[in-house]
């Protein structure tokens, strides 16, 4: 097989470092790398992997990076179009998009026109432009890959064909967080250490508070649609402590698949960029003491509002998923910055869902317009 040519969109991230860390045992050629200002590991990377294009919105950092790789072939390009301009001529067959929050939404849309398979590992994009972004890529033949952990379970889960036609439902597991179990009342004075502590999964920060609060699973409700096809009262979320059983579908006659392993995310990585094909991965195996005592259960709308704002969103459709999404990246800044409290992140989401107005039609242009006025009005009201 000829060697994958590779793109990787936030290389110096969570998922971009894991990924990076594979490629070389899997014969992958690394032809673009992005970050934003993580300048020393953009260039130890650089170095490592030789890309064609190194890329960073921030212009400070991209001029820094071209004198320190100036003795190189590295093409260093900064500035907010980089990343949308670049990705379509780059010589990539494959990007992995694992940029944080909605910024990830343009260059995904250019990597699609361009007709590169997407590895999925930015939510917020399918989230925001759900039905644009899987349409555009429907039109252009274009492969999406979950490499979110529990959609690429489902999608492991349905790769014969016969059986994707029978899926009554799917089970999406959420670990539940830091805050399982907690009433409000506890929750009021969690700290951000708390909630940057995750039981089980080693992850960015903004995605360890969307743990915490279980606007992650909300997200990944709205992502399961969008790539499953499927009504939200048909993805049933439950909460598994464990994170072994890393999503399951149910078929129509009655059977149930699951995908189960450690939680690691070079699993999952791993299998959007050999699919369809396995290989052997650096992963610890899963032993038969971690599948003792799996657990199952309800998850806690009430107190996890969150969660009850996106399957509103979801229910809704729209731009209402982009606006909830929007609300959360403010108010999840916000909080990382010590500005507010860690249950006003509920609240700003599901104040913006009750206000967000019904839309029957939109361009990608209108989610950029709602996306921006929703930051300012979730900043305002927290703030006031
Ligand atoms: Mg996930």
């Amino acid at each position: 097989m000829a060697t994958k040519k590779l793109c990787v969109l936030g290389s110096t991230g969570s998922i971009g470092t894991q990924t990076l860390s594979l490629v070389e045992q899997l014969d992958i050629e690394i032809t673009t790398l992005s970050g934003y200002r993580n300048v020393r590991l953009l260039e130890e990377q650089a170095l490592r992997f030789k890309p064609k294009y190194l890329l960073t919105p921030d212009e400070d950092a991209a001029g820094d990076l071209k004198i320190r790789l100036a003795h190189t072939p590295v093409k260093v390009l900064g500035g907010a179009d980089a990343l949308r301009e670049t990705v379509a001529v780059d010589g990539s067959d494959t990007v992995l998009t694992s940029v944080v929050g909605v910024a990830g939404l343009r260059p995904t849309v250019a990597a699609i026109e361009a007709g590169k398979t997407i590895a999925l590992a930015n939510k917020e994009t399918l989230v925001a432009a759900g039905r644009l972004v899987t349409g555009l890529a429907a039109a252009h033949g274009v492969r999406l890959l979950p490499v979110d952990s529990e959609h690429s379970a489902i999608f492991q889960c349905l790769q014969d064909s016969h059986s994707a036609r029978r899926l009554r439902r799917i089970f999406l597991t959420a670990s539940g967080g830091p805050f399982f179990g907690k009433s409000r009342a506890e929750l009021v004075n969690v700290t951000l250490a708390d909630a940057l502590h995750h039981p089980n999964w080693s992850m960015g920060k903004k995605i360890t508070v969307d743990s915490a609060t279980l606007m992650n699973k909300g997200l990944e409700l709205i992502e399961a649609m969008w790539l499953f096809g499927l009504p939200p009262e048909k993805v049933e979320i439950t909460v598994h402590r464990q994170s072994i059983l890393h999503s399951a579908v149910e078929f129509e006659d009655n059977s149930v698949l699951a995908q189960l392993g450690v939680p690691d995310m070079r699993i999952p990585i791993q299998y959007a960029l050999t699919y369809p094909d396995r290989k052997p991965n650096p992963v610890e195996p899963l032993s038969i003491e971690r599948m003792a005592n799996l657990t199952f259960e309800r998850p806690d709308e009430e107190t996890f509002v969150c969660l009850a704002a996106c399957k509103q969103a979801a229910a809704r459709g729209g731009i209402v998923p982009c606006i909830a999404n929007a609300a959360n990246e403010k108010a999840v800044e916000l909080y990382l910055a010590g500005r507010i409290g860690f249950l006003q992140i509920g609240e700003a989401v599901m104040r913006a869902v009750k206000d967000a107005p019904d839309v029957a039609d939109y361009t990608l242009n209108d989610l950029f317009a709602a996306d921006e006025e929703t930051r300012a009005k979730t900043a305002a009201f927290l703030q006031s």
